[in-house]
């Protein structure tokens, strides 16, 4: 190989390298732009937030087949039929329980007590977004931290740690109880443009779905350092319960090195429990398991009584 075509190859590659480390932070931005200067017929309707959502993990879904991170994570028919039940079940039946048990109480609460922050509804678009962030990525934080040092909460979570594979739709996995628990926000106590709410929801989206998807664009260092990236994201979903007890920030990995979880380093292998993998069925009675077992073991008891 001359010199000259070596250089070519190498400038190539790492030209490459550069251009795949902005794909997570442009498609950030973009999200940004959209909801702050699309027009209002657009984004005013709550539809245009399930639409953008699922466009958005649509596309990263399909860029594990642009650039893969691990052949042992490719998608098969199976996993794909799963993960999309686990969208569709968040995107309907959870979504109404939030609303329902959660995010409307929680408005009537704040009317009845004549709570207001018109302070929050007059801050740049930009800033009610990080603060939405912030609110959102906070409550996870801890309420998934105690799923991790807490054994009813982690009953409710350890079926997301079963996963023996990560992929673009993985974040949306898990037993409905742990769905509902971390999808509660304090967000609707504040005053704040639909918009921006919309706006934040996307970018969660897209950066949580990325810390969970099968693919190779490794960020920029600054990117890394604020979100969650699958480097990281991968190394909390490890095959040891003692290693899962670190970056629990969903899309906000800031928090773990605030509150001193943070740990650097990448898994491949992933899944508890020997990698055992769960049926859905499995999934949906994991914290119900002791009783399930409680009442078997009655059961057999009873059997054995009558036998003899
Ligand atoms: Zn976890
Ligand atoms: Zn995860």
């Amino acid at each position: 190989m001359s010199a000259r075509f070596a250089a070519d190859v190498f400038g190539y590659t790492a030209m490459k390298k550069i251009l795949l480390s902005y794909v997570q932070p442009v498609m950030v931005l973009a999200v940004l732009l959209f909801w702050a200067f699309a027009p209002a017929a657009w984004t005013k309707s709550p539809w245009s937030i399930v639409a953008a959502t699922l466009l958005a993990t649509a596309l990263i879904q399909a860029l594990e087949w642009v650039n893969e991170r691990h052949s042992s994570w490719r998608l098969t028919k199976r996993e794909f039929f799963t993960d999309a039940f686990y969208v569709a079940l968040s995107y309907t039946v959870i979504a109404w329980l939030t609303a329902k048990l959660a995010d409307e109480p929680l408005t009537a609460v704040k009317q009845s007590l004549g709570i207001t922050t018109g302070w929050a509804l007059h801050m740049p678009f930009v800033v009610q977004v990080a603060l939405v962030v912030f609110l959102v990525e906070f409550g996870q934080y801890w309420m998934h931290r105690l799923m991790h040092n807490q054994s009813f909460f982690w009953s409710t979570h350890a079926p997301h740690h079963h996963l023996t594979q990560l992929n673009a739709m993985k974040g949306a996995v898990g037993n409905p109880l742990e769905l509902f628990l971390i999808s509660l926000s304090v967000v609707a106590l504040f005053d704040l443009q639909q918009t921006a709410v919309f706006c934040a929801i996307n970018i969660l989206t897209v950066i949580s779905s990325f810390a969970h998807a099968n693919t190779r664009f490794d960020p920029p260092r600054w990117y890394g350092f604020f979100f969650t990236t699958i480097r990281n994201h991968s190394l909390h979903h490890s095959t040891g319960y003692e290693q899962t007890r670190c970056n629990y920030g969903n899309s906000l990995i800031l928090l773990d090195r605030i509150f001193g979880t943070y740990s650097d380093g990448e898994a491949e292998l992933v899944g508890q429990d020997e990698r055992r993998r769960l049926s859905i069925p499995e999934q949906f009675l994991f914290p119900a398991r002791p009783l399930i077992d409680r009442l078997k073991g009655q059961q057999s008891r009873a059997d054995t009584e009558v036998a003899a």
